[in-house]
C-alpha cells in the first residue's frame, strides 16, 4: 500500500484531484522492473537492494582493542599503581599469544586481545619503567584500576553471523556500501536501472549553446526544463535517453513517443499537457496508448499526466507528463515522478522525512490548492520564504533548500508549525 504524502491537505476546489490521490492512482501502475544488475559495491550507491543480505561472519571477527595502550588481566591489578611485564607486542593485522598472570600486552588499535587477558588500559594511563638491564622484558605501572571488557570492543558488536544487515528495497548509500563491505561482499544484485526517454515540449524552446542570449528570437525562451530534469533522472539512478525538443506538432510528438516506447521503461516529457490548442501530447499518447490527465490540488503544479504508449513488441512504456512552468515541473518531479522511479527499482521507503518547523514569516492569503512554498531553513532554526512563488521563477527552487507543505485554505503566521521537506530528500 502507499503511503500518503500527508494524512492532511484535501483540495478544497471541486474537480481538483488531490494530491495524494494522484500519488496513490500513480503508484499502482509502479510495478518493480523484471530484472536485477549485479554491479561492484564500489558502484552500488543510490540503487535498491533486490535481496536481503545475510552476513557469514562477525563484525568485528574477533574481541579487539578500541584503544592504544596494554592489554591484561584485572585480577593482576587490583590497586592502582600495579606492575606488569610488558611480554609482547600486538598490532593491528597481527596476533598475539596467550596472556599468563601478572604479564600485560603492548597493543595497538585493532589488534586482537590475547586470550587470557580481559581488560585494555589506555597509554595514557600507564607509565612505561625501564630498568638497569637492558635485557630485562619492561614493566608497565598502571595508575589507574581497570573494569573488565573496558576498551576492549567485541567480536559482533556491528554484526553478528546469520543476522540480516541490508534489507531487499533499502535504497543503498554510502555508509551502506561500507557495511556491505565489512562483511566482505565486492558485488550487491540491486534492481534494474530504469530506462527512461526525456523530451521537451514547446516551440518557443531554444537550447542554451545553440542562439546566444542577445540574438534570442521574440518569444524564444531557454529550455531550462531538461537541464533540471535530466540531472534529477540521473540521481534517481536512470539511464536517460534525452530526446531534445519535440515541436509542437500532433505528427513529430506521435513519432517520438512511438520510437522511445520500444526501449525504454518510462518516457518523462514537460509542457503541452495542459488543455490549450497547442498542447499535442495528450490526442498523441491517447492515439498510441491511454493517458489520464489529472488535474492536481497542488500548487506550483496543477497539469499532470499519467499514461502508457504500446509498443511495437507486446508490452507498453509508461508515461509521465509533467506541467511547462519550470517550478511546476520540479515540483511535480520530486512529489510524483520521484517515488514512482523509486518504485520501479523496488525501493520500499519512497516518502521523504518531514520536518516540522516553525515558519519565519506570514502568509495571509490561503490558497485553494495545496502549496508547496520554497523556503530555507535560517539560523535561528526557523524557516524563510522567498518572497516570489511564481510557478515561472525557478530561482525560487534555488534560493530555497526545500519545500514548505502548507494544506489548501491555509494561511500562515509567524511561529506556526509547518511541515517542511527538505531538497537534500527530494534531490537524492
Ligand atoms: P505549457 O505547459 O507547454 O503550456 O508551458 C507552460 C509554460 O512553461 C510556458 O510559459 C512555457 O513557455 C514554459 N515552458 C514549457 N516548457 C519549458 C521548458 N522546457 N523550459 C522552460 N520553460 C518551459
Ligand atoms: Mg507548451
Amino acid at each position: 500500500m502507499t503511503q500518503p504524502v500527508s494524512a492532511s491537505a484535501q483540495p478544497s476546489r471541486p474537480g481538483l484531484m488531490a494530491l495524494d490521490d494522484a500519488l496513490s492512482q500513480l503508484l499502482a501502475h509502479a510495478q518493480p522492473l523484471d530484472g536485477e544488475d549485479c554491479v561492484a559495491t564500489f558502484d552500488a550507491d543510490g540503487r535498491v537492494l533486490a535481496h536481503d543480505i545475510v552476513s557469514a561472519l562477525q563484525v568485528p571477527p574477533q574481541d579487539n582493542s578500541s584503544m592504544d595502550g596494554y592489554a591484561l588481566r584485572c585480577a593482576d591489578v587490583s590497586t592502582a599503581g600495579a606492575r606488569l611485564r610488558v611480554t609482547q607486542r600486538i598490532a593491528a593485522g597481527h596476533t598475539g599469544v596467550p596472556l599468563h598472570s601478572g604479564e600485560a600486552a603492548r597493543i595497538f588499535t585493532g589488534a586482537p586481545i590475547p586470550v587470557g587477558a580481559d581488560a585494555v588500559v589506555m597509554q595514557e594511563d600507564t607509565l612505561v619503567l625501564t630498568g638497569a638491564d637492558p635485557q630485562a622484558l619492561p614493566e608497565v605501572q598502571v595508575q589507574a584500576v581497570p573494569q573488565p571488557g573496558q576498551w576492549i570492543r567485541r567480536s559482533g558488536e556491528d554484526v553478528t553471523r546469520g543476522a540480516i544487515v541490508l534489507h531487499r528495497g533499502e535504497r543503498l548509500h554510502p555508509a551502506s556500501l561500507g557495511l556491505a563491505a565489512s562483511i566482505g561482499l565486492a558485488h550487491l544484485r540491486v534492481g534494474r536501472k530504469p530506462r527512461v526517454a526525456l523530451f521537451s515540449t514547446g516551440d518557443e524552446l531554444v537550447m542554451p549553446g545553440d542562439v546566444a542570449p542577445e540574438a534570442m528570437p521574440a518569444g524564444a525562451i531557454y529550455n531550462s526544463n531538461r537541464f533540471f530534469l535530466r540531472a534529477l533522472l540521473h540521481r534517481l539512478g536512470c539511464e536517460v535517453s534525452d530526446l531534445g525538443i519535440v515541436p509542437d506538432r500532433r505528427d513529430t510528438t506521435i513519432a517520438a513517443l512511438k520510437s522511445a516506447a520500444d526501449q525504454h521503461d518510462l518516457i518523462v516529457t514537460s509542457g503541452g499537457v495542459s488543455v490549450g490548442e497547442e498542447d499535442h501530447v495528450k490526442p498523441a499518447v491517447q492515439s498510441l496508448g491511454a493517458l489520464n490527465l489529472w488535474q492536481i490540488g497542488m500548487k506550483p503544479g496543477k497539469p499532470f499526466a499519467y499514461g502508457w504508449v504500446e509498443r511495437d513488441v507486446p508490452g507498453r512504456a509508461h508515461f509521465i507528463g509533467l506541467p511547462g512552468n519550470p517550478v511546476s515541473s520540479f515540483v511535480t518531479f520530486v512529489l510524483l515522478v520521484r517515488p514512482f522511479i523509486l518504485r520501479l527499482q523496488g525501493a520500499l521507503q519512497i516518502q521523504p522525512a518531514r520536518i516540522t518547523l516553525p515558519a519565519h514569516f506570514d502568509v495571509t492569503k490561503a490558497d485553494r490548492r495545496r502549496e508547496f512554498l520554497r523556503v530555507r531553513r535560517n539560523d535561528q532554526g526557523g524557516l524563510d520564504l522567498f518572497p516570489n512563488q511564481s510557478s515561472g521563477v525557478l530561482t525560487s527552487a534555488v534560493w530555497g533548500d526545500g519545500l514548505l507543505d502548507n494544506p489548501a485554505g491555509r494561511v500562515i503566521h509567524k511561529g506556526d508549525l509547518v511541515s517542511y521537506l527538505s531538497f537534500a530528500d527530494l534531490l537524492s
